[in-house]
């Protein structure tokens, strides 16, 4: 019968298909898409980490829209730290971009909820093995501080940008400090010795 026929060339097309995803490593931009598609139907985060684990809120002088040159407005917030900071992901999300340009130098993106683009820019390096399509948290360190692109000769800072489908906006009234671990007091000899006792 006809259909049969059609109907077998067809399942053999999408087993072929199916395979070559699977080879070629085609199946992992599928299932990161698919992520991708997820993160859009959620709302936006109102919150955000800040991307240093020491560096406060208020301690960021607010930049947004400040000119730039005579063309151009400042589209986010540069957080001072000394070069080599880890520079830590403001939010969860997967790694939408790692490469560099003129003004950002060395960056990397984030996607996360609703879709906005998180972006790092500045950095001295990327963090080891880090690559598009991981899934990150905002315990993954992305990069380390430093002057790249149009920070050469400025003091290290990280240029932290986001992105809505309108646009850029400011990243500061979003940002939340992180809660430093408190201190814990190094256990006296005294101590070990008890707890071994027990
Ligand atoms: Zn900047």
């Amino acid at each position: 019968m006809r259909w049969v026929r059609r109907f077998s060339k067809l399942f053999a097309v999408l087993a072929v298909t199916l395979l070559l995803f699977v080879i070629t490593g085609a199946s992992d931009t599928m299932v990161f898409y698919a992520r991708i598609i997820k993160l859009y139907t959620q709302e936006p985060h109102t919150k955000i980490a800040m991307p240093f684990a020491e560096v406060k809120k208020k301690e960021i002088a607010d930049t947004w829209q400040a000119p730039r040159g005579t063309d151009r407005k400042h589209e986010g917030q540069d957080i001072f730290a000394p070069r080599g900071t880890p520079v830590l992901s403001a939010t969860s999300g997967y790694i939408y971009k790692i490469g560099e340009n003129n003004l950002g130098g060395q960056t990397v993106s984030v996607i996360s909820k609703g879709g906005r683009i998180y972006y790092y820019a500045h950095l001295d390096s990327y963090a080891n093995g880090i690559e598009v399509g991981d899934r990150v948290t905002t315990r993954t360190v992305l990069g380390y501080v430093g002057t790249t692109g149009n920070a050469q000769g400025t003091p290290p800072h990280l240029h932290f940008g986001i992105y809505s489908f309108s646009g850029a906006i400011n990243p500061l009234p979003l940002l939340t400090d992180r809660v430093t671990p408190t201190v814990t007091k190094k256990q006296t000899p005294i101590h070990r010795s008890h707890r071994l006792v027990l």
